[in-house]
């Protein structure tokens, strides 16, 4: 039984709607899920109703991936069993909204001066009027022949370094895993494997993380191993899913479920997570 704890959808980059992730993860027969969108919360509960309504039957947990920086390093934390009530955490994430906004528009602005003719609307459009990431701007230079694909849009203008490129609003790991644990969540490193460097991944630790994500398309199994001993070293939870985006989102994030955990490895973060409100609850 698998637990695929990774999994965008059309609420930030993805490209299935939250009922569509649901019911594909019902159609692979994995255990449980977590949603886990950049930035924001909006997918968690249209895929909780549909759960309800169609009573379904698979083990959902509200989640998110917050996009940060760190030196030059980027750096993704996940968030599992979020408080998506909290208001702190709403706040926060509006103002991320608007910023990825501004910054959208300043990267528009910075591609038609390179002769890329694409528009904000089109862009937003893509957005489906929600959270809109660079892979809504790849998109569109793809839709205009600028590129072939998302990854070539990337390596051609907007990866960081390359001439359309603008920096997010600069959003902290220690701040988002702050967030991320006063609105009840767990705070995990997503994919340790793309940062690298493992004086960064140890200072990540050192902010507070709960749990490393060992389990992940394109970690190898040189890295799983690592991983997996860094956190038995550290006493992290391990983690593990596929960062599905949808099918033509390059890498190896177009299957669901290719990564995740087993029921074993799950039934630690609930412990985990069932210890936490157990002691919230005892200290109020
Ligand atoms: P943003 O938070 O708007 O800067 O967008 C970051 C997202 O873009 C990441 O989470 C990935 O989903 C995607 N991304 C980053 N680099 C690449 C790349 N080289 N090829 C395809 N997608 C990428
Ligand atoms: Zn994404
Ligand atoms: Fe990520
Ligand atoms: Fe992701």
């Amino acid at each position: 039984m698998l637990y695929d704890l990774h999994v965008h959808t059309t609420a930030s980059d993805g490209l299935s709607s939250p009922e569509e992730v649901i019911a594909m993860a019902v159609k692979r027969g994995l255990a449980g899920l977590a949603i886990t969108d950049h930035d924001t919360i909006d997918g968690i509960e249209p895929a909780r109703k549909f759960i309800e309504d169609t009573g379904i039957s698979i083990d959902f947990i509200p989640g998110i991936e917050l996009n940060t920086d760190y030196g030059e390093a980027e750096v993704h934390i996940l968030g599992y069993f979020i408080d998506y009530d909290d208001l702190k955490l709403i706040d926060r994430l509006n103002y991320i909204r608007q910023e990825r906004y501004h910054r959208a528009e300043k990267m528009v602005a910075k591609l038609q001066a390179l002769g890329c003719n694409i528009r904000l609307e089109q862009v937003q459009q893509l957005a489906q009027g929600d959270l809109i990431g660079r892979p809504h701007i790849a998109r569109a230079l793809c839709l205009k022949g600028y590129a072939l694909s998302e990854p070539e849009a990337f390596g051609k203008y907007i990866a960081r370094g390359r001439p359309g490129y603008v920096p997010r609003y600069k959003f902290s790991p220690y701040e988002a895993i702050g967030l991320i644990k006063q609105s009840g969540g767990i705070a995990i490193l997503a994919h340790p494997g793309l940062i690298r460097d493992a004086v960064i991944i140890n200072e990540i630790i050192g902010m507070g993380i709960e749990g490393i994500e060992v389990y992940y398309p394109e970690h190898g199994s040189e890295q799983e191993f690592a991983f997996k001993r860094l956190a038995t070293e550290k006493n992290l939870l391990i983690s593990g899913g596929s960062d599905y985006h949808g099918r033509g989102s390059g890498k190896k994030r177009e299957q669901l479920g290719i990564s995740g955990i087993d029921e074993d490895i799950m039934g630690r973060i609930r412990a985990y997570y069932e210890r936490k409100i157990s002691f919230k609850l005892n200290k109020n």
